[in-house]
This record gives C-alpha cells, structure tokens and sequence, in this order.
C-alpha cells in the first residue's frame, strides 16, 4: 500500500487544464496531511522504485475503478506493468482521453495484432555481433545495458525485452563489448539504452562509461533515457556529478505530451543541462496522445524552454502490442506541415520511420521542392508562397573525394560515382546471372571444342 494516500486525490479533477507541475503531495498543497518524512520519501528516487506499481494490488488500491477491466491479468502476463508513483500522479483521467494514462495503464488492445506486427520489426537481434551490442549504422552501436525500466511504457518498441525480466549487464558482456569495440575503431558514437540505464545504481552506470570512455576511438557518448519524464526524482546531484566526468557525454530524453512537462521535469532537466549534458528528445507519434499538431507544438515549445531540442518524432515502430497507439504516416507530415514557419527551427524534430527489416531512420518531410531545371530550382514555403532559386553561374562544384572503402549508398547515385544499385533478391537479376554464367560455360565449353 502506498504510504502517500492522497496520491490518487489527483484522479477526481478530471477536466481540469493539463498540470504545468507534477501534483504530488509536494506541491500540492496536501503536505499538512502528510508527515515531512512522507514528503521526503516521494523525491526519494529508490523509494520511487521500490512503490513501482507493479501488480493488480497495487493498481487496484491506487485506482479501484480499475477493478472491472477483467483482461487486466492477462495483459500484464504477456506485457510486465510498472508505473512510479510520481507518473500516476499525473493521470487526470481514468480512460484513454487521459494522455498519461493511456501510456502507462495496460489495454486489451495490446492483446489485439493484425499480421503486420513482429516482436522485433526492427531486427535488433540480427544486428547484434555479441550479446546486447547493436550495430546497424556504419559508425555507430547501441548497448543494451538494463532490461529494466522504472515504468514499462505500453507503446515500448522494445515490449520483447523491457521488464521481461529485470537484469542488467553483467562484466562478462560488458568486456564482450569492450573487445568487440576496441576492434571496430570505426565505431565513434555509443548509445546507451535499455531499458532505461538511468534506473541502474550510479556506480554500475559508471563502470559503464568508464569502458567506453578507455576506448580511444569512442568520442561520443549519448544516453537514451524516460528518467526525467517518469522519475525525475532519479536525476541526483550524486548522478549529474558523475555523468559530467564523461564528456562529451549527450542525453536523449523521452517526452511525448506537454503534461510530462512539469515542475519536477524541468528541474531535472536543469540539473543534466547545467552540467553541460546537450538534451535532445525522442517522441513517439501515439493515437490520441499527441497526434494533433496543436498538442505537438505546445510539447516542442515546453522543451526547448527546458533547454531541451526537439530531436526526432518517430512513427510507431511494428511493433507487436501498440497497434493500438498507431497514425497512418501522414498524420506526421500533416504536424511536420504545420509547425514549420509556426515554430522555429530549433523547436522542429525530425520526423522518422525506423524502417522495418533494420533498414535504420528514413526522414519523411513534407515535399518543399516544386520543381528543378538545370538553372532554376522552384521551392515553396510554408505558406504556399512559390520561389525560384536561380542555381550558380559557375557550374557545378568540385568533385566530392571520399575514400573507395565507403559502403555504396544512394549519394553514390545522386553523385555519378555509380549508375545503378540493384538489391540482391529481385528475381530478373537473378535470372540474368544465371544466363551470363550459362553463356560463360557455353563458351569455355566452345573453346575447348576447338
Ligand atoms: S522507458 Fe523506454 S525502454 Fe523502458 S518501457 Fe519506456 S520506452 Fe521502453
């Protein structure tokens, strides 16, 4: 049983404008019921942790109306549940209107899979040389350093990992990954994600950073965490204190709607940033979440005034369990379409598809090139004003050199260094390999004839 009972007095005051302040019993005012000691535990990030609700008692003390949702049990078997105290302070609202709700509180639909989901759409497990590390793009790889998350977001692109079983990296896998590093000097940026590392003790988090840091060719360091959205409380002294020692060190954030955007979130936010941490945030598009421009706006303006940068918005991964949260793409393109001019630059995230099959982040924009002659490009801006860009009198520039060893890419087309590239499986190249190795044959075949 929660010891703050006056936790769930928040969920009456259903339509009220969204909190600009967590209303915990710290700041709400209710501190006269509540002993100072009680206070103290609620910005105690362990004690956080350890009142996790976790289970069907616990919901169901802090939200009784729950008690009818009989597929509750289910859900939470397949898909593990924990939501901090301080992030159920913030539901106003017991139903899917309720933004926080809606991504802490298991649904039936998680239940419900049409065949275009997978478990792992984006293929992390094929792309991981040694356990936990995974290495898609040229220069960079992710390490999955915890299972464990303070709360499992239902719309989690990892729902096959996160709270599945709460473990962290061990030294064995850690040394794995120190060796598979230290031999791909290619390797210049390492991401560490989970779960969320944030929820691992400061020591164990800094053994961690003390290895890549001894590994000469590691220059960056990010952190991809939901700490200071669901346990702000989490972002001590003692921890910034540590972080710093590691620069360049980066922090990657995860806030998805402007009631995240409290008073305990911008103080957090404030310590990572005092401490030179550059904070960027990674939003997810939800159904009914934040799917409306306005919604999105008013969240972009609240971080960058966080010192926050509005980093990427990303379409829901296809993923098994959040169908229901899904937008058709366009619902993207339509935000993207409005905060352009509204918003500026700084406050305007990428918005991206993490292709299915590890084909990595695809930007999707909306198409601001009219048309192109060899002298005039034609571009429109945001409010449908046409332009004509007139291109250079001199001609092309010079030639970009690049070393030969560079994967092929689509740059190699748009540059003229290579005229086709032609996947692997398309069955009419196939065939004409066939062909060409059967004339070849023929031919050697005529050769000795002779
Ligand atoms: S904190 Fe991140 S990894 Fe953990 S459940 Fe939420 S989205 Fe997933």
């Amino acid at each position: 049983m929660y010891e703050l009972c006056s936790l769930s007095a928040n969920i009456d005051q259903a339509d009220e404008p969204p909190p600009t302040t967590a209303q915990s019993p710290t700041d709400s005012g209710q501190l006269s019921e509540t002993s100072h000691k009680e206070a103290n535990c609620f910005d105690d990030w362990k004690w956080q942790i350890s009142k996790r609700i976790r289970d069907l008692t616990g919901l169901y003390e802090l939200f009784p109306n729950l008690k009818n949702n009989d597929f509750l049990p289910t859900v939470i078997k397949k898909y593990p549940m924990a939501i901090t105290p301080y992030y159920a302070s913030l539901i106003r609202k017991l139903d899917m209107s309720d933004p926080v709700f809606a991504m802490s509180i298991p649904q039936i639909s998680e239940l419900q899979d049409p065949a275009c989901l997978s478990e792992d759409p984006l293929e992390e497990n094929e792309d991981m040389p040694v356990p936990g590390l995974i290495h898609r793009y040229p220069d960079r790889a992710l390490l999955i350093a915890t299972t464990t998350c303070s709360m499992y977001c239902r719309h989690c692109t990892r729902k096959r990992v996160a709270g599945t079983r709460e473990s962290t990296i061990s030294p064995l896998r850690l040394k794995q990954v120190y060796e598979y590093l230290i031999t791909h000097p290619e390797i210049h940026d390492v991401i560490v994600s989970g779960g969320d590392p944030l929820t691992m003790n400061t020591d164990a988090i800094e053994r961690i950073l003390e290895t890549l840091r001894s590994i000469p060719s590691v220059q960056i360091i990010r952190i991809g965490t939901r700490t200071p959205v669901v346990l702000p409380q989490r972002i001590t002294d003692e921890l910034v204190n540590m972080l710093k020692k590691y620069h360049p060190l980066w922090i990657n954030t995860h806030f998805n709607h402007p009631n995240e955007l409290t008073k305990q979130a911008v103080e957090a936010c404030t310590k990572l940033a005092d401490a030179g941490i550059p904070l960027g945030n990674q939003s997810v598009l939800l159904r009914g979440v934040n799917d409306t421009p306005q919604v999105f706006e008013q969240l972009c303006r609240g971080l960058v005034r966080m010192r926050v940068r509005p980093y990427y918005l990303y379409q829901c991964d296809l993923v098994k369990g959040i169908e229901h949260f899904r937008t058709p793409l366009s619902r993207g393109i339509e935000i993207m379409e409005y905060l352009r001019g509204r918003l500026s630059g700084i406050a305007i995230p990428t918005f991206v598809v993490d292709a299915p099959h590890g084909g990595g982040k695809i930007p999707v924009l909306p198409n601001y090139i009219v048309s192109t002659s060899p002298t005039h490009t034609v571009l429109r801006n945001f409010e449908g004003m046409m332009i004509n860009y007139p291109e250079p009198s001199l001609g092309r520039p010079a030639e970009i050199q690049v070393a030969e060893t560079t994967a092929r890419s689509v740059w190699d087309l748009a540059s003229g260094r290579s005229s086709v590239i032609v996947p692997e499986n398309i069955k009419r190249y196939q065939r004409r390999k066939t062909i060409v190795r059967k004339k070849n044959a023929s031919m050697v075949q005529e050769e000795f004839n002779f």
